[in-house]
């Protein structure tokens, strides 16, 4: 007779049905939704490359949870029968001696046998994600992570969601009355912020691949010829608007470090703008829109490029 008991345990879910995980290696905590993705039975770690059976990658509050729920289940099926049928046994002899000269008396004091469920609850992580390659639906600590299903890097998913929420920010900022002093601002706010996601994908690529980027210049993201350079010309060779995004990176380094006003730098750069040195350059919705939908196109071009490295 085997000594096992096996007492299966199920571990909730939380309000959005989302499972905790934690990885062994890095112990780090991420959760998913169990239902989604692929129908595997391991799981990659989404911030290291740790990669194991689904079952390594438990809480140590699960793990607790589901142990105090064992060991009641294991009290209920083992302990409390034997105690029972001793308890039977102490009333047998007591009823037996009752007319006797010795006389056995039972006395029960049962204490309560159970021990406390370790309850839990899941935490709250700061971005949920669909995995667009295999549908997982997950959520993790900072931004940047791969699908703890398929592995693949969601840094792009990310990006073209950023990128989806400027387009949205500048519908509101063309429905909204609004001086041109804070208007001119909200345009440049919104640059800045295209070529900062822009900037973020390009970190975290080069995290994932440092051979393949180089280390310098340190802010390869934000030098797009450069980065044309590096990735053998695919951007000047495949954008539709190549110059008009070159020249839009360098407005934002105006605004960045000029206050707007047209440098010598940028009529070296840019051609056609000899005429308005000094002058503060002024962006229109139109432009930004547009830039927008160039940034767009320069990810995908990235994205390509990228997965050849
Ligand atoms: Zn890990
Ligand atoms: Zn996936």
């Amino acid at each position: 007779m085997s000594n096992e008991l096996r007492i299966p345990v199920s571990i909730p879910l939380d309000d959005e049905g989302m499972l905790g995980r934690e990885c062994l290696e890095c112990k780090r905590y991420f959760k998913l939704k169990p239902g989604t993705g692929l129908s595997i039975d391991h799981c990659h770690c989404p911030y290291c490359d740790y990669e194991g059976n689904s079952d390594s990658f438990w809480t140590p509050a699960q793990i607790e949870y589901a142990q105090s729920i064992a060991m009641n289940q294991a009290i209920n099926q083992l302990i409390k029968p034997s105690i029972d049928k001793l308890t039977k046994t102490f009333k047998d002899l007591e009823r037996e001696t009752r007319n006797r000269f010795i006389q056995f008396k039972f006395k029960e004091s049962r204490n309560n046998f159970s021990v406390p469920i370790k309850y839990y609850t899941e935490e709250e992580l700061e971005t949920k994600i669909t995995c667009n390659n295999c549908g997982l639906v997950f959520s993790i600590y900072g931004v940047f992570a791969r699908c703890p299903d398929c592995n693949q890097l969601n840094a792009f998913l990310i990006y073209y969601k950023s990128i989806e929420v400027t387009r949205k920010q500048l519908k509101m900022f063309s429905e909204a009355e609004m001086s041109d002093d804070i208007q001119g601002k909200s345009l440049s706010f919104l640059l800045s912020s295209c070529i900062s996601v822009f900037d973020g994908l390009g970190k975290e690529l080069r995290m994932r691949k440092p051979t393949a980027l180089p280390e310098r210049p340190k802010n390869l993201f934000q030098n797009l010829f450069k980065l044309n350079e590096t990735l053998n010309n695919a951007i000047s060779w495949k954008h539709s608007n190549y110059p008009f995004l070159l020249k839009m990176f360098q407005v934002r380094h105006l605004f960045e470090h000029n206050m707007g006003v047209i440098d010598d730098n940028f009529v070296n750069k840019i051609p056609g703008f000899d005429s308005m040195f000094g002058r503060k350059y002024s962006l229109s919705f139109n432009e930004i829109e547009l830039f927008i939908d160039s940034m767009d196109e320069l990810g995908k071009i990235v994205q390509d490029q990228f997965s050849t490295l």
